[in-house]
């Protein structure tokens, strides 16, 4: 309550809820994104929004999730059962078969013959109809599997994509991260560079044209950033209006092109008034550029890239600056 009080917080439940495992730290995740803007900056409710949807709040995704382990459990159920019924049909079937088999060995009135034959047809018959059934039920529970599936693969992508932006999220991030490193470890990549990016005056921008215009320069900002890196290169929304591109197999001499030519892109946008086609601003990107070192903590890298991106807000903005790695830098991690 005294966080909620001293940002200024709407006393909403998901705040409560935000500040309560902030303190109790049960999520460390919640407790380092908070940490990482208050560090820094006083934080808002957008800010304790996301972080809410990021790490609490029980998403589509998870909702997919459930519900497709509770159609597995039933699928499976049904068909495990259909198919012990199938052993039941077919076992009485062979008996009867048998069973005729061996009548048709001793002598037998052509009546008796006869009755015998449409016996066995008419198991035959009924034999097949269950059959039909029995496919017929192999088929749905295929479908469902196959629905299911699509379902897990559109919930798969929603739970790493930023929602505004169609970015890749922190959570692919901080996976793609942790990925490279222990690619280098074990020998299948030589080394990564990491970028973060971070609109400059993006308050004022948002003070002036409101939130709603903000959100259109996120997107613009976003897809200038995804069409602007290629391959195996990730960019992500880091959170807020920070981007972070991941850039394997690339030097910190080749990170600093790719932070240049992104930094030049964004600067040469025009944002237009739909309504009137006039110009009504330019927005321009800093840029902090560090290339991994073997064996170095993952937040230390990103703590790196962050202080060089100071560096590039220091120096003016639209700017681009990296940071070495220097084992005696007194770097917050
Ligand atoms: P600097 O050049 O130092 O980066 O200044 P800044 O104003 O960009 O930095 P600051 O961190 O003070 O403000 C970031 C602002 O970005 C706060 C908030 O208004 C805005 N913002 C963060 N997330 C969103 C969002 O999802 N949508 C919109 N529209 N604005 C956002
Ligand atoms: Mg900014
Ligand atoms: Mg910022």
């Amino acid at each position: 309550m005294a966080a909620i009080s001293t940002y200024g917080l709407l006393p909403t439940p998901e705040n409560y809820e935000l500040w309560f495992v902030y303190y109790s730290e049960a999520e460390p995740e919640v407790k380092n994104a908070i940490d990482h803007i208050i560090d820094k900056q006083a934080i808002d409710d957008d800010m304790c929004s996301e972080i809410y949807q990021q790490f609490l709040s029980s998403d589509n995704s998870s909702r997919v999730v459930e519900s497709a382990g509770n159609q597995i459990q039933k699928t499976i159920h049904d068909v495990t059962e259909a198919v012990s019924q199938a052993n039941e049909w077919t076992d009485s079937y062979n008996k009867t078969l048998a069973k005729t088999r061996e009548g048709l060995g001793q002598d037998k009135t052509r009546e008796e013959i006869n009755e015998m034959l449409s016996s066995v047809l008419e198991e035959t018959t009924n034999m097949i109809d269950k059959n039909a059934h029995m496919e017929e039920l192999l088929k749905r529970s295929t479908q469902v599997m196959e629905d299911m599936q699509r379902d897990l693969e559109i919930a798969r992508k929603e739970a790493v994509t930023d929602s505004l932006t169609g970015l890749a999220n922190r959570k692919s991030f901080d996976m793609e991260i942790l990925r490279l490193s222990n690619n280098i470890a074990e020998g299948e990549c030589s080394t990564f560079t990491l970028l973060m990016l971070d609109i400059d005056h993006f308050k004022s921008f948002n003070d002036g044209f409101g939130h709603q215009v903000g959100d259109q320069v996120l997107k613009l900002v976003a897809k200038t950033l995804k069409d602007g890196v290629k391959g195996r290169d990730l960019a992500c929304r880091y959170g807020g209006e920070e981007f972070a591109i991941l850039l394997p197999d690339t030097p910190l001499s080749g990170g600093t092109k790719v932070a240049e030519y992104l930094r030049k892109e964004v600067a040469d946008k025009d944002i237009i008034n739909r309504a009137t086609g006039e110009r009504i601003a330019r927005i321009t990107i800093s840029v902090g550029v560090a290339e991994y070192n073997t064996g170095e903590k993952l937040d230390r890298l990103v703590s790196r890239a962050d202080e060089a991106l100071y560096m590039a807000k220091n120096a003016g903005r639209n700017k681009v600056e990296c940071l070495n790695y220097d084992p005696s830098l007194k770097i917050k991690a």
